[in-house]
């Protein structure tokens, strides 16, 4: 097992002056034929196996449609899919001919859609017969695109994917490209307001991901990897693509357009599948079914990132089924830059240690490091040198991209404390904490103290206005089964959370709920519900 101190003191950053991830990691985990790169099942029961030399060779002719269809090295193509096995060929392609892959989900309408067309000048779209319908609404209005490609049924004005794959040459020369070109845009979650364009280089996430998939997952060749994550969002290429493929790892994908926590219970007990990634509110669902049903015997680690972990959550699945399920924290921005790593011994509550390559430090207003216990903003160091598996910048705004610089750092926009033993506390992000009776309040602490009332299922702390007291705290609170709001109930969960953390901290206002607003990634929108409740008043 690693050792953190010495892993952290030792570790360097190694990037050769050109990369390419498909020949560089794909192509070489495919010299073995057999090797096994991902085991898909549908809900129809449906299995495939694909190894990487079939990606490989997919890839290759892909490569070759897209260059017919008049995409060039730097070109930005769209990908809208499900988790379908052509989303992981299509991110190989462009990688492979230095086309700049731009993944969305399958949730965004088509003014979402023509928004990101028209901000990323995207030239090709390749989409599913579900999704075809919203870009040929818009597709008028955006000239840039030039290409369309359907995967799935032909469609009038589309190129059909497995007609023209099948069609084109296995042979294809992989572009040289360097390893500070652009390769990756993704859109951020946009859960405190519109996405942010977020360029990754060949090395910032093909190579910046050997974090993720080394420290963190703690990947190896032998290993089945499932990440639960949708293929929209940045976390996929950290768990569905650069961390386990990084490491020859196989994925394991459900292609299903709905979260279920009974299937996902299912699925985990009947493959052997070893590791799996999953966000705080997957976990949280899955806790309200009786575990005890389920025996998981080739599951090794848990881990959960996007959103802090309630320490509830950890010791009620840990009670189940043995694992402790280890937070790491990052952004669309960044690969892991911090995490319970395994070889830490966990503090539930806590996301870990730094991870190597990265100096984390909690700073003040002028950038000083503050002393241990301390809440400030949560800042990675960028001078002299800046971490590989950051982003280069958002894309076409430099004054967006200034505004999260402050000298040395990089403002990741979220609050923290570090304690004596330089374990970091996720407090919340910037603009969620609540600023009550002169003191600052992290929602994170008072949702966690919550939810470990049987009674609640999930909530939203955000703050709210008073006649009195100018702001308090409120709870938005989905109730378990079987629970039925009331006003006793109300007194019983703020009497339970003065009794688990300080006492100002208690929600003074507490509404139930069937539903909280969250992100299509699954995260809750707390500026939604602060919005709802001051509305119309001055903060
Ligand atoms: P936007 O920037 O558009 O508002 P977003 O920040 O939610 O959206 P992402 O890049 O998907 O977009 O999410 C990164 C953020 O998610 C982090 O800055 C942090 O607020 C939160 N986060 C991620 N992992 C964790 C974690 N383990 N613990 C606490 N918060 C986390
Ligand atoms: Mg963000």
């Amino acid at each position: 097992m690693m050792d953190y101190d010495k892993t952290y003191a030792e570790f360097k950053w190694e990037v050769p002056e050109y990369f390419n991830f498909s020949r560089d990691v794909i192509d070489k985990w495919a010299e073995d034929p057999d090797k096994l790169a991902m085991l898909w099942v549908d809900d129809e029961g449906n299995e495939v196996r694909k190894t990487f030399l079939d990606f490989s060779k997919a890839s290759r002719r892909l490569a070759n449609v897209l260059r017919q269809q008049g995409v060039q090295k730097g070109d930005v193509v769209v990908v809208i899919l499900p988790r379908l096995i052509e989303w992981w060929e299509t991110n190989l392609a462009c990688l492979r001919m230095g086309a700049v892959i731009s993944p969305g989900t399958t949730q965004l309408t088509a003014k979402d859609i023509k928004y990101r067309f028209e901000a990323a000048e995207a030239v090709c779209i390749i989409t599913d017969n579900a999704n075809a319908p919203k870009v040929d609404e818009i597709i008028a209005d955006c000239p840039t695109v030039k290409s369309r490609i359907i995967v799935g049924e032909p469609r009038e004005g589309w190129l059909t994917y497995s007609d023209a794959v099948a069609a084109a040459s296995e042979e294809f020369q992989t572009e040289n490209t360097r390893s500070d070109d652009n390769a990756i845009l993704y859109f951020t979650s946009g859960t405190t307001g519109y996405p942010k364009m977020t360029v990754h280089t060949h090395a910032s996430y093909p190579i910046g991901h050997i974090i993720t998939g080394k420290f963190w997952l703690d990947l190896r060749p032998e290993d089945l990897h499932w990440n639960l994550s949708d293929t929209g969002w940045a976390k996929a290429a950290w768990s569905s693509f650069f961390g386990p493929w990084n490491m020859g790892a196989a994925l394991f994908v459900h292609h299903s357009l709905r979260f279920s926590p009974k299937k996902t219970l299912e699925l985990l007990a009947k493959y052997p599948i070893t590791t799996m990634c999953g966000a705080p509110t997957n976990y949280r669902m899955m806790i309200l079914e009786d575990l005890s049903q389920y025996k998981f015997p080739t599951l090794r680690h848990c881990v959960g990132a996007g959103e802090p972990l309630n320490p509830e959550v950890i010791e009620v699945w840990k009670k189940a089924t043995g694992i402790t399920i280890r937070d790491g924290y990052g952004q669309t921005e960044s690969v892991l830059i911090c995490g319970s790593f395994p070889c830490l011994e966990p503090r539930f509550g806590s996301m870990g240690k730094p991870s190597p390559g990265f100096d984390l430090q909690v700073i003040d207003e002028n950038g000083n490091i503050l002393p241990p216990n301390m809440e400030g903003d949560l800042a990675v160091r960028v001078k002299p040198e800046r971490p590989v598996g950051l982003f280069k910048e958002y894309w076409k705004d430099p004054a967006k991209t200034a505004s999260v610089h402050r000298g040395d750092w990089y403002l990741t926009g979220d609050r923290a404390y570090k304690d004596e033993d330089g374990y970091l506390w996720f407090v919340g992000r910037a603009d969620d904490v609540i600023l009550a009776a002169g003191y600052r309040i992290g929602p994170f602490e008072v949702e966690s103290a919550l939810l470990e009332h049987p009674a609640v299922a999930e909530s939203a702390v955000v703050s709210s206005p008073d006649e009195i007291r100018g702001e308090v705290v409120k709870a938005f609170v989905i109730l378990a089964p079987g629970y039925q709001p009331s006003d006793e109930l109300v007194k019983e969960l703020q009497e339970h959370v003065k009794k688990v953390t300080a006492p100002y901290k208690y929600p003074r206002k507490i509404e139930f709920v069937d539903s909280l607003p969250k992100t299509v990634s699954g995260k809750i929108r707390r500026i939604e519900l602060r919005e709802r409740e001051w509305a119309g008043k001055r903060k």
